[in-house]
């Protein structure tokens, strides 16, 4: 998981060409999409617990907003650098549109480690970040969200620190401004779980529509955080088996199965699979090598290149990470007949239950947890269609035919709308 990263944004640029020329995307939608509208950097000073003072460096990448505001979350994470959060900026605008919701793309996060850092210091550091955002951030404008080592009490102080910044009589009305809060400070319930959820709906989907028994199927997954944890949590009563497990700390395995339930307790409280009992230690080539129906990488980007596919022994990848898989590993992943759920559809699950909890805090309602599994469904089943319909249509892999779903969206849109002045 260390290999040196190719740039994920050359990874966008290409599969948007493949989808642009085979939809034949008008040429000055093309441009304008080709492009980001608005990137910033914000460096900024920071106390530590010892009294010394750092610099840090953040970014925002707002790619696109014909949809509606800006939206995508925040990461923590040593590898945070503009051209990376361009490309995830990028995918969130495509994310929404299959998904048909009516947000924006946007990305943003820190340069840092953040296991460097106390619990405190991470604290000030979140909030003189989103005090350096200003108010390039704001509930009907751009909407951050848990990403990368960024969960529901990092969202509570952004929420915190922006509202602190309001004139009180607009503080109640604001707290749109990020979505993934703790339930108490106005999250929705189910949105913790959400991004994994969705991934499970459309590998069950996927299972229907190839008479697939999830009930005897093996995965494995790699990334033991939100997504990987949740998806990996959510198969099990299914029936299927989980036999192996990577993240920072290394990989597990075990072919009699790994109890996700019980290994997301052991993460709870060692913060890293390294050491769970009833597993054994395996390497990374190994780990790829896993023999199973289904392979879920829920990390980071460029996992699956033209150097690791070929090891991959599956017949379905279902992308919860964000660019899991670059455009050479794409290819392998064709010849090899490995059918792939793509990211911008398969992990759109997130960005959904956002988009509902942005909702109830506009209504000031609370749903429950039925009412909301019952409309992510929907949503995700409904975006899964069209991607395997427009896949059909055009002969082409799922990946550009999810392309062409956003794509053709957002043509929809700029016709109707017109380029100012
Ligand atoms: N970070 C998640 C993603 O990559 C969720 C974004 C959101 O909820 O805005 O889709």
């Amino acid at each position: 998981m260390e290999k040196e990263k190719r740039s994920v944004y050359k990874n966008v640029q290409m599969q948007f060409k493949k989808a642009a020329d085979l939809m034949k995307l008008d040429p000055d939608i093309q441009k304008i999409l080709s492009s980001t509208q608005n990137e910033i950097v914000v460096h900024f000073p920071v106390i530590m617990d010892d009294g010394s003072l750092e610099m840090f460096t953040g970014y925002r990448v707002q790619h696109n907003n014909v949809l509606g505001p800006y939206k995508g979350g925040l990461r923590f994470h040593p590898a945070v650098e503009i051209e990376e959060v361009r490309a995830l900026a990028t995918w969130m605008t495509w994310k929404s549109a299959i998904a048909n919701i009516p947000f924006g793309g946007a990305k943003g996060g820190i340069h840092i480690d953040p296991d460097k850092y106390t619990t405190d210091e991470l604290q000030r550091i979140t909030r003189r970040f989103t005090f350096a955002l200003g108010n390039n951030i704001g509930p009907e404008y751009d909407i951050p969200a848990p990403d990368v080592n960024t969960n529901a009490q990092i969202m509570a102080w952004i929420l915190d620190t922006y509202l602190a910044t309001m004139p009180p009589q607009d503080r109640q009305r604001s707290i749109h401004v990020v979505t993934g809060k703790p339930i108490e400070a106005g999250g929705s319930i189910g949105r913790g779980k959400a991004t994994g959820q969705g991934v499970v709906f459309t590998i069950e989907e996927w299972s229907k529509d190839n008479d697939f028994d999830l009930g005897s199927a093996t995965y494995f997954v790699q990334g033991f955080g939100n997504v990987g944890s949740w998806a990996a949590r959510l198969l099990k009563p299914h029936g299927s088996k989980l036999i192996a497990v990577e993240d920072i700390s290394g990989a597990i395995a075990n072919p009699e199965g790994i109890d996700a339930d019980e290994l997301t307790e052991y993460v709870e409280k060692n913060r890293v699979i390294a050491g769970y009992p009833k597993a054994e230690a395996i390497d990374h080539e190994t780990f790829l090598k896993t023999k199973a129906d289904i392979f879920i990488p829920s990390a980071l980007e460029n996992q699956i290149t033209a150097e690791t596919a070929p090891m991959l022994d599956v017949k379905l990848v279902a992308e919860g990470a964000n660019g899991p898989t670059d455009p050479d590993g794409d290819k392998v992943l064709q010849e090899k007949g490995i059918a792939v759920i793509p990211d911008i559809l398969c992990n759109a699950g997130g960005v959904i239950v956002s988009y509902f909890e942005w909702l109830q805090n506009k209504r000031s309602e609370y749903w429950d947890i039925e009412e909301v599994d019952e409309k992510l469904y929907k949503k995700i089943v409904d975006a899964y269609k069209r991607v395997r319909d427009t896949a059909k249509e055009f002969d082409t892999d799922w990946r550009t035919a999810a392309y062409i779903v956003a794509l053709a969206h957002l043509e929809v849109v700029y016709k109707e709308r017109g380029i100012f002045p």
